[in-house]
C-alpha cells in the first residue's frame, strides 16, 4: 500500500493528527488526482481542529481536513476533459451535484446536495488529494503556486464587495481577519472609497491600514457610528461588508448605512440572534447573504485581480509553513495574531 503524510481528525476532540494514510486512487470517471503543493489554513479549519459545536455535528472522523490549495493534476478518470495530467490547478470547494434546481439556474454554490471539500469528503492537507472535475480550476502558470491556494478566500472577498457595486462609494467593513484583509484590496482595486474599518483586535487593524483602508477603528475603544457619520457628512456608508461574525458589527452595519444601502453578510454567527428589522425596512437597506463564490465568475475576477497585480497577497499571507509545523499555523489563526497562513505539503 502505498502511503503520503496526511494531516487528520482522528479523534473526536480537540486536535489533529499528521499520520500516514493510504494514497487515494481514481475509482470515478469524473476524479482528478491532484498533488498538493500548498494549502491554506481557512477559519472552518481551525473549527475543525477545535472541536466546536458546528464541527462536532458535521464531521465524520476519521477525515483529511483543508480544502484552499494548489497542485498539480497526476491522474484523470477516464471521462476529464477540462484538465489533463501536469495541469497547475487549484479548486472551487463547494462540490455541486450539477442536475437540481440551483445548478440548474446558475447557482451551484449553493446547490441543495452540496458537499464541501475537506469537510464532507477528505481535504487537502495531505500530498494527494482526490477532487471531481466540476470544482477544478486551472491556474496561469504565472500565478506563484502559494499565492494560488489563496484563491478561494479571496474569492469570498470578491463575491462580497462585487455584489454591492462598490465602484465610488463608501465602504464600512467589519472584520480585518483574513478575507476582510483581502475585501479592503478588491474594494479599492475596484474604486471605492473612502473604506472604513472596525475590527477590535489591533494587529489586525494595522494590518487593515497597510492593506490600503482609509480609516480603521477599534468598535471596543471608539464610537465607530459617530466616526462613520462624521467621516460620511452625517450621512452614512453607501456599502457595508459584514466580515467578523460579530452580531455588534452587523448592528453597526445597519446603523451606519446611508438608507437605501447595501449590505453584504459575509460573517458567520455562532447562533441566531435579534436584529431591529425595522430599520432595515424603513431604511429600505438590502440584507444580501454571501455563502462561498459564484462559480465560476468569482474566480475569473479573483484571478484577474492576482494576474493583473491589483490584489497583493505578500500583504495578506504572514506565515508559511512546513506541513509538519502545522500546528503553530492553528494556533496562530487561534490568537489571530496573523493574516492569511499558509503550509507548503509537497514539492
Ligand atoms: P476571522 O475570524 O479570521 O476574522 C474575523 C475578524 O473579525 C477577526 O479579526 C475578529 O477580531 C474580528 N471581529 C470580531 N468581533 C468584531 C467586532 N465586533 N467588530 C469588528 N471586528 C470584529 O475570519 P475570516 O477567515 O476573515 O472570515 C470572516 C468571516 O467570514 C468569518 O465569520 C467566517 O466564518 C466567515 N466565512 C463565511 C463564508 C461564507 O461562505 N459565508 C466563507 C468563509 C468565511
Ligand atoms: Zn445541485
Amino acid at each position: 500500500m502505498a502511503t503520503m503524510k496526511a494531516l487528520v481528525k482522528s479523534e473526536q476532540a480537540r486536535g489533529l493528527s499528521l499520520r500516514r494514510v493510504e494514497i487515494p486512487t481514481i475509482t470515478e470517471d469524473h476524479e482528478v488526482l491532484v498533488k498538493v503543493k500548498y494549502a491554506s489554513i481557512c477559519g472552518t479549519d481551525l473549527h475543525i481542529y477545535q472541536w466546536n459545536e458546528w464541527a462536532k455535528n458535521r464531521i465524520n472522523t476519521p477525515q483529511i481536513s483543508g480544502h484552499e490549495f494548489s497542485g498539480e493534476v497526476i491522474g484523470v478518470g477516464k471521462a476529464v476533459k477540462g484538465v489533463q495530467i501536469g495541469d497547475f490547478v487549484s479548486a472551487e470547494t463547494h462540490i455541486p451535484c450539477g442536475y437540481c434546481r440551483l445548478c440548474r439556474t446558475g447557482n451551484m454554490h449553493i446547490c441543495r446536495n452540496m458537499k464541501i471539500l475537506g469537510v464532507d469528503t477528505d481535504g487537502v492537507f495531505a500530498e494527494y488529494a482526490k477532487v471531481p472535475e466540476v470544482v477544478l480550476w486551472k491556474n496561469s502558470p504565472a500565478l506563484s503556486q502559494h499565492f494560488a491556494s489563496v484563491q478561494e478566500p479571496l474569492g469570498n472577498a470578491v463575491f462580497t464587495v462585487t455584489t454591492g457595486g462598490v465602484a465610488g462609494r463608501s465602504v464600512l467593513i467589519t472584520g480585518a481577519g483574513p478575507i476582510g484583509l483581502m475585501a479592503i484590496q478588491v474594494a479599492k482595486a475596484l474604486g471605492a472609497g473612502p473604506i472604513i474599518v472596525s475590527e477590535v483586535k489591533d494587529y489586525r487593524l494595522d494590518m487593515a491600514a497597510k492593506n490600503g483602508a482609509d480609516y480603521v477603528f477599534n468598535p471596543t475603544k471608539e464610537d465607530v457610528f459617530r466616526k462613520v457619520k462624521d467621516i460620511t457628512n452625517e450621512e452614512g456608508v453607501e456599502v457595508a461588508l459584514e466580515m467578523s461574525g460579530n452580531e455588534k458589527a452587523l448592528a453597526l452595519c445597519i446603523d451606519a448605512l446611508l438608507p437605501s444601502g447595501h449590505i453584504s453578510a459575509l460573517g458567520v454567527f455562532d447562533k441566531p440572534f435579534p436584529i431591529d428589522i425595522n430599520k432595515v425596512i424603513f431604511k429600505n437597506i438590502t440584507l444580501y447573504g454571501i455563502t462561498g463564490r459564484k462559480m465560476f465568475e468569482t474566480w475569473y475576477i479573483a484571478s484577474s485581480l492576482l494576474l493583473n497585480k491589483r490584489v497583493d497577497l505578500n500583504k495578506i499571507v504572514t506565515h508559511l509553513l512546513p506541513l509538519e509545523e502545522w500546528e503553530k499555523g492553528f494556533l496562530l489563526m487561534e490568537q489571530g495574531n496573523c493574516g492569511k497562513v499558509v503550509l507548503k505539503i509537497g514539492e
